[in-house]
Parts: structure tokens; C-alpha cells; sequence
């Protein structure tokens, strides 16, 4: 799709009525991404609110984390699935902001990441960014601090792959791994914060675990996760 295509698209989809991005069917107002039918089957972990939840410990031993959760189960041929392709694959960006809503209330009557003091989307590549056309954890990012006030540092943590040249940045946190190089491009913003990550879904854990690597390198800094998806 050209960009020009995609916006007139994003515009159309803005004031329009639509589809249900879980079931196609429903028609919906120009807010909603989901039916009241297809919310209601979003299965909530209720992860938050636990403390050792199964997020929390997919990290046990590999990285240093505060706090962790995932606001639904992702199952195949489920709602979450059909809206995370939405999100990822068919260029809708607002069922992003919409899912992020839910993301960000489940955080918010959480006590437990009260004492966050920044979130950071999982960052893409600019191959992959250029692909999409937006970043569908920025999207999730914006619909949580709609819901949750929160400072955003988009654009903090840079994602590159390891086929592109890399220079060499003194005084930069980095991690490298087989998910790409993360790199912490504004240490002094992030030092001795308590970081909030987040990305739209946790299977093994290994794209958190590098990118939450390079900021746990900075000084004072500390580190919570939060995904919209959990895979059984
Ligand atoms: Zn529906």
C-alpha cells in the first residue's frame, strides 16, 4: 500500500464507520475497534494484580525485572489473534490505541505499577517501521497513557538490524542479540528510571529480555514489562 493510500485510509477509518477488527461483522462507531459481543470474549489473566505470575516468571534468571504481566491470554483463533493481525498486518493502527485502553486500565487499578515512571513501546526496525507504517506497541503505548498518566519516551531505544553498519556510539547502552541491536540512544533520560516496556505480545521472551538488557545497563535504572498478549 503507498503511504498515501494508507493515509487516506487512516483518514476513511477516523470518521467513518467500521467493521469489528475480532469478527468483521459488527458495525461500530468511530472509536470502537471491537464489538460488544468480541470484548466480551477478550479472556482478562488478571497478571497485574499477581505477583509471580507466568509472565514473571518467564524472566526468572534471565533478567532483572520489578514487575511483569500481560492483560489476555492469546489463543488461536481467538478475538485477541484476529486483533493483533488487525494491528500488525492490515494496517490498523486504531485498534492499537483501542486495545492499549484496556492495557492501560488494567494497569492503572494495579497498584503495583504505580511507582513507573516511563513507558517505552518496544522499538521496530526502520525496515520493519517502513513496512507498517507506524510501530504497533506505540500505537498500544498511546491508547495506555490515554487511559493512565505517564510520561512516553518513544524513540529512546532504537532497534537496528545486525546486516545494517553499525557505528560505533561511545557512551550508549547495547545489547546485542539474534532479535537485533537495541541501543539506549538517551541514557540520561532513562538513568535512575523505573522503566515500563512494552510490546504486544510474550511467547518466549527473548525480544524483552535483549531490549530490556540495554537499559538495565544504564545507572539506577530498573525495569517493569507489560504485553497486551500472554501465549498459553
Ligand atoms: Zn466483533
Amino acid at each position: 500500500m503507498t503511504v498515501v493510500k494508507r493515509y487516506i485510509n487512516d483518514f476513511l477509518h477516523l470518521f467513518f464507520p467500521h467493521n469489528c477488527a475480532g469478527c468483521g461483522t459488527g458495525i461500530l462507531n468511530t472509536e470502537d475497534a471491537l464489538c460488544a459481543e468480541c470484548l466480551n470474549k477478550l479472556p482478562a489473566t488478571g497478571f497485574f494484580s499477581t505477583p509471580g505470575n507466568p509472565v514473571e516468571k518467564i524472566f526468572y534468571g534471565r533478567l532483572n525485572i520489578q514487575k511483569a504481566g500481560s492483560a489476555f491470554y492469546f489463543t488461536k483463533e481467538s478475538v485477541i489473534q484476529q486483533v493483533i493481525i488487525q494491528l500488525k498486518y492490515k494496517n490498523n493502527p486504531q485498534a492499537g490505541a483501542y486495545l492499549g485502553k484496556l492495557l492501560g486500565a488494567q494497569l492503572k487499578n494495579s497498584a503495583r505499577f504505580d511507582d513507573v515512571d516511563v513507558i517505552i513501546p518496544m522499538p521496530l526496525n526502520d525496515r520493519k517501521l517502513f513496512k507498517r507504517g507506524y510501530n504497533q506497541s506505540g500505537m498500544l503505548v498511546n491508547g495506555i497513557v490515554s487511559v493512565w498518566n505517564k510520561p512516553v519516551l518513544e524513540g529512546a531505544v532504537t532497534r537496528t538490524l545486525f546486516t545494517e553498519t553499525q557505528t560505533h556510539k561511545n557512551r550508549i547502552a547495547r545489547w546485542e542479540t539474534i532479535e537485533g541491536v537495541f541501543e539506549v540512544t538517551e541514557p540520561n533520560l532513562l538513568s535512575n528510571k523505573h522503566v515500563l516496556l512494552v510490546d504486544d505480545i510474550v511467547t518466549t521472551g527473548a525480544t524483552l529480555e535483549a531490549c530490556g538488557n540495554a537499559i538495565l545497563k544504564l545507572p539506577g535504572s530498573s525495569l517493569s514489562l507489560a504485553t497486551l498478549a500472554y501465549t498459553v
